[in-house]
Order: C-alpha cells, then sequence, then structure tokens
C-alpha cells in the first residue's frame, strides 16, 4: 500500500552504487548468460520482439519491464509438455528460462543479502502491499567469528511472476520487501485481475505507483437495524486499479481484525477535538502541535515506517 521511495537514494547519491552493487552480483557470469539468452531468443522469439539484454534487464525500470512482461507474455511460449507418461511437466523452454535466469536455488541469497544491505537507506519498515507486518533486518553475533551478521525479517516478493515470466526473476525493480502472508500466501504468481497497462500504478517498485492519494481507510455503519454499533466495519475506499489491488490482497478481511484499534482512533478524535487540544496545551504550557503528537502519534508513526501509518492518519482525518 505504499511505494519503495527509491528517491532516498538519490538524495544521497547513492542512486548509481545502488544499482552498480546490484549488478556486480552478476558479474563474471553474465556474459555466459547473455549468449545462452540469445540463443534461447534465437528460437523461441522468431520475429525478434524481446531485444533486451540481461544486463538491460537487471536494472530496468518498472515501465520498461510491464512492456517487456507483456511481450514475452504475447509470445505465448508453452509453460507445460506432456512427459512420456502423458503427465503435465514443465516445457523445456520454460526451464531454460529458469535455469538461466536462476532466482530460486541460484541468486535469491545474494539478492536478499544486497536487501538486507541497503535496507536502511531505502527504509524498509513495513510491509509494501499491507502495512500490517514489520520487514526490517536485525543484527546477530556470529558464534565463531564474533562478526555482526545482518538477517532478514521479509520476503522478497517478485512483483510480476517469475513463474510466468522467468526473465524478470532477477531484475531490481521487480522486487518488492513484503512480509510472508503477502508474498506466500496471497500473491505467489498470481496478479490483480487489471490489464497489463495497469500493473505500474499498482506495484510498490514502480514511480506512477500513487497508493495515498487511491486509497483511503474507512470505518463504516453497516445498517443492521438498531445494533449500529456492532454493524461497524473497515473499508478501504478505493477505484480501479486500486480496487483490485485491495480485493487481490483481501485488505478489508484482513484489516477487519483491527476494528477495535479504529474504533478507539474514532474515540480518541472525538475526545480531543481542536477546542480542548488548545485547552490542555494552555493549561500545561506546551505547544498545540506537541499535545497533538502526544495524542495522535501521527508525525511519529510516519517518521519511523511504523505498520498501520495509513491507517491511522485516514482515520483520524475523516
Ligand atoms: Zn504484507
Amino acid at each position: 500500500m505504499k511505494r519503495i521511495k527509491y528517491e532516498l537514494l538519490k538524495k544521497t547519491g547513492d542512486e548509481k552504487t545502488f544499482e552498480d552493487e546490484y549488478k556486480a552480483i552478476f558479474d563474471k557470469k553474465l556474459p555466459d548468460k547473455e549468449k545462452e539468452w540469445t540463443t534461447w531468443k534465437n528460437t523461441n522469439d522468431p520475429t525478434v520482439t524481446l531485444k533486451e539484454s540481461i544486463e538491460e534487464l537487471l536494472t530496468a525500470d518498472f515501465h520498461h519491464l510491464v512492456g517487456f512482461y507483456k511481450r514475452f507474455r504475447d509470445l505465448k511460449v508453452p509453460e507445460t509438455q506432456k512427459d512420456k507418461n502423458g503427465k503435465d511437466v514443465k516445457s523445456d523452454e520454460f526451464e531454460k528460462l529458469e535455469e538461466i535466469f536462476n532466482y530460486t536455488n541460484g541468486y535469491d541469497v545474494k539478492i536478499a543479502d544486497f536487501f538486507v544491505q541497503w535496507a536502511e537507506k531505502l527504509e524498509i519498515r513495513s510491509c509494501y502491499y499491507c502495512e500490517m507486518a514489520y520487514v526490517n533486518t536485525y543484527t546477530l553475533i556470529d558464534k565463531d567469528n564474533g562478526n555482526l551478521v545482518e538477517r532478514r525479517q521479509f520476503d522478497l516478493d517478485h512483483f510480476l511472476p517469475k513463474g510466468k515470466c522467468p526473465c524478470v526473476g532477477l531484475s531490481l525493480y521487480n522486487f518488492v520487501p513484503s512480509c510472508q502472508v503477502c508474498n506466500s500466501r496471497i500473491k505467489l504468481d498470481n496478479m490483480p485481475d487489471v490489464e497489463y497497462d495497469e500493473y505500474e500504478y499498482i506495484s510498490p517498485t514502480s514511480v506512477n505507483a500513487k497508493f495515498d492519494e487511491n486509497i483511503t481507510v474507512r470505518l463504516r455503519l453497516r445498517p443492521t437495524g438498531q445494533y449500529l454499533l456492532a454493524g461497524r466495519y473497515i473499508y478501504l475506499k478505493a477505484q480501479r486499479p486500486y480496487r483490485q489491488y485491495v480485493d487481490f490482497f483481501r485488505l478489508n478481511e484482513r484489516y477487519s481484525f483491527h476494528r477495535s484499534e479504529a474504533e478507539r482512533l474514532k474515540n480518541l478524535k472525538d475526545r480531543y477535538p481542536k477546542s480542548n487540544i488548545r485547552k490542555i496545551a494552555k493549561l500545561l504550557g506546551y505547544r498545540e502541535k506537541v499535545v497533538k503528537e502526544d495524542i495522535f502519534n501521527l508525525h511519529f508513526l510516519k517518521e519511523k515506517g511504523r505498520c498501520f501509518e495509513k491507517f491511522t492518519r485516514d482515520l483520524l482525518e475523516e
């Protein structure tokens, strides 16, 4: 429900280092891989719609990746074939691609380490899809040599599923640090039900994603006769393609568990209107801004990348 803030790297002048360090992971193997990729294309892409080299795909921006993904899907490379017993197995074409762009049991650990190293600068804090779980790193002391080692408490999801297009399996701007529920229970190789062109509005890796402006968390009343209070529910207001995003990640349902927190925020807001904050500030000799922050924590949640930041802000602002 939020974009990865790559612009933070621009601010610190780290943009190029970020990409260079990423490419360095593949350096030695790249020439061989490019050869295999060219061979694959010569066989399976006779009209040359896939012009990109692997090197280009490694750091292509998300807009470019979507274009590539669409062209690849349009090629309709068979994903499965029959084995000698008539059973569906992965096709040779797909298997070869997975071998060239070998993420699983290949580069996954190195790529994860790369994200751990950059987690602080990118301010990776809470799941980019749901904002309900922390995705952080932590430090351990290695028992053998006493060195500090960084570990991660997050998954790396491929926004464009590598199961449907192995060629985007190593693309830097296809990786979304996310919680396990979003990555391995919900998303897997599935996608929200939208057009290819709409992917770049709902991928946290895309500069065109604007979740904040297009999704609003609300506490609503279900008209259930006299038991109105019992009928309160969380609703994430959104329009296409954000609606599809919210539905896909089951955000209404998952956020519903936190209805009591939403009610607490509503009551807090009712109890402390501006006039009361002014009175408290006057009484204690604090600035109004300080009192407001002490009560609502909004600045703290945003600044420190806490979970439920948007949830809290939207409900307090309603
Ligand atoms: Zn999540």
